[in-house]
């Protein structure tokens, strides 16, 4: 596996991968949000992919890259959502042995799911285990290998293909709205962006209380935020990828914060404007485009709905007021 950075032609290769195996998520639109927005707004249907969630695209590419004794030895993922599911049915369609160390407080929606797709899971206490601990003396012990949700190669190009669809299918996009954690899907989004020989600018979207994408591209290093509280789970990660830094930093996109208040809107909005459930992280990038304070007017906007999954308990409290 090589660990260098990923490249436009790797994300065209993963497409290729990817053919048959992924959801061509639909693309959707609504002449109501067009005219309320005066531009073009193209979303993106990652709720929609199997697993519920992008994820599964850079987990399928990522598994693909393993040798024998790799595969026969099996993967060990850590996780508490989407990057758990992913690897979970990836691997089962790899027919490789998977292992996923996720918090004992994890959503049982969650847990079930992984274990429905086949994964072994391993709990552990979040207040007082450190994961990687665990995850690395487990690895350890059964020889398996480790599968990070953003500091990959593959990951990166697998998820890359999300706004490859999009570019394809909706030629001359302005802008590309794409919601921000580990940044792997920005990463993989801006070498997309290349590799249709696009002039689209991307707008990168993080939660306001994890916005250390945006504070990484100003100080010129990996900003660390240690434990961010925001609604956005699927986006809480404290910090950027290296991968993924060095991809961003040198394509240099514009980056946007949104806050909880404003993704709940986007949340509700996107149920009642485009009969769409999906969880807090895939309403960020939206909320980017709503209140980002980008002119959308007369313009083409893509726009990426990455996921979901979310309890029912959990959402009907979101949509009601
Ligand atoms: C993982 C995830 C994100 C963020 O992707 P990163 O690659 O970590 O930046 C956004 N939305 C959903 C639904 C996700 O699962």
């Amino acid at each position: 596996m090589s660990l260098s950075l990923p490249t436009p032609a790797d994300v065209l290769a993963a497409a290729q991968l990817l053919k048959g195996v992924v959801h061509h998520t639909p693309v959707l639109r609504s002449t109501t949000i067009d005219r309320l927005f005066g531009g073009e707004l193209y979303f993106k249907c990652e709720n929609l992919q199997r697993t519920g969630s992008f994820k599964f695209r850079g987990a399928y590419c990522a598994l693909a890259q393993f040798d024998a004794r790799q595969r026969d030895k099996g993967v060990l993922a850590y996780s508490s959502g989407n990057h758990a599911q992913a690897i979970a049915l990836a691997a089962r369609q790899h027919d490789i042995p998977a292992l996923i160390v996720m918090p004992d407080d994890a959503a049982l929606t969650k847990l079930e799911a992984t274990r429905g797709y086949g994964a072994q899971v391993v709990t552990y206490q979040r207040g007082t285990e450190d994961r990687n601990t665990i995850s690395q003396r487990l690895a350890a012990e059964r020889g398996m290998s480790i599968v990070p949700p953003s500091d990959h190669p593959q990951i990166i190009a697998g998820h890359g293909t999300a706004a490859l669809e999009l570019l394809q299918e909706v030629p001359k996009l302005d802008y590309l709205f794409v919601p921000t954690g580990g940044g792997a899907l920005l990463a993989g989004s801006l070498l997309a962006v290349q590799a249709a020989g696009s002039g689209c600018e991307v707008f990168g979207v993080e939660p306001e209380a994890a916005d250390h994408a945006r504070q990484s591209l100003k100080a010129g290093h990996i900003v660390t935020i240690a434990h961010p509280r925001t609604i956005a789970d699927a986006a809480q990660s404290p910090a950027l990828a290296p991968l993924a830094f060095e991809i961003i930093r040198k394509a240099a996109p514009q980056l946007l914060a949104a806050s909880d208040a404003q993704m709940l809107q986007a949340l509700r909005f996107l149920a009642q404007r485009m009969k769409l459930v999906v969880e807090p992280t895939g309403a960020l990038a939206f909320a980017g485009a709503r209140d980002g304070g980008v002119a959308l007017h007369g313009k083409r906007v893509g726009i990426i709905v990455s996921g979901g999954n979310v309890d029912l308990s959990r959402y009907a409290r979101f949509i009601s007021d």
